[in-house]
C-alpha cells in the first residue's frame, strides 16, 4: 500500500529503530513509547487490521504472537511484557497496517489501555 506508513517502512523509505527482521516479520520500536520498552512486531504484507485477517492469515498471526516472547526477552524483557493489538477506530488503531505493541519496563504496567496515546 503506497500511502501506508508501515509499509514504507518495510521498504525502507521511512526510518526505523529496528528490533528484528525476518522473511515475515518486521519489529521497530515505536515513535512515541508509553513503556521504557514499547515495539511494535508487524507483518511484512499489508494486512490493514487483526479484522481483515482470514484463515489465510493464521499462518502470520501466529509468527506475530511467537515472536513477541523472544523479541520482549532480547529487549530485557524477560520478567513480563504487555502485548496490545488495537482494532479499527474503536479500539484506538491509528495505523491501518496491522501490528502489535509489545511493551514494558520499569516494573508491573497499570491494568488499563496502556498502547492507546489518549490514556497514556
Ligand atoms: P495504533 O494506535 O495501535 O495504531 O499504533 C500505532 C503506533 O505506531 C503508535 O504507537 C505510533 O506511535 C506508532 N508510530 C507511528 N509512526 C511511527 C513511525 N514512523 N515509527 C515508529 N512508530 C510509529
Ligand atoms: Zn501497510
Amino acid at each position: 500500500m503506497s500511502d501506508c506508513i508501515f509499509c514504507k517502512i518495510v521498504a525502507g523509505t521511512i526510518p526505523s529503530r529496528k528490533v528484528h527482521e525476518d522473511e515475515h516479520l518486521l519489529a521497530f520500536h515505536d515513535i512515541q513509547p508509553v513503556a521504557p520498552v514499547h515495539f511494535v512486531i508487524i507483518p511484512k504484507l499489508h494486512v490493514a487490521s487483526l479484522a481483515e485477517c482470514g484463515d489465510e492469515h493464521a499462518g502470520l498471526l501466529g509468527r506475530i504472537l511467537l515472536a513477541a516472547p523472544k523479541l520482549a526477552q532480547q529487549q530485557g524483557l524477560g520478567e513480563g511484557f504487555r502485548t496490545i493489538i488495537n482494532t479499527g477506530k474503536g479500539g484506538g488503531q491509528t495505523v491501518f497496517h496491522l501490528h502489535a505493541h509489545v511493551m514494558g519496563g520499569g516494573g508491573p504496567l497499570p491494568f488499563g489501555h496502556a498502547g492507546s496515546k489518549s490514556h497514556a
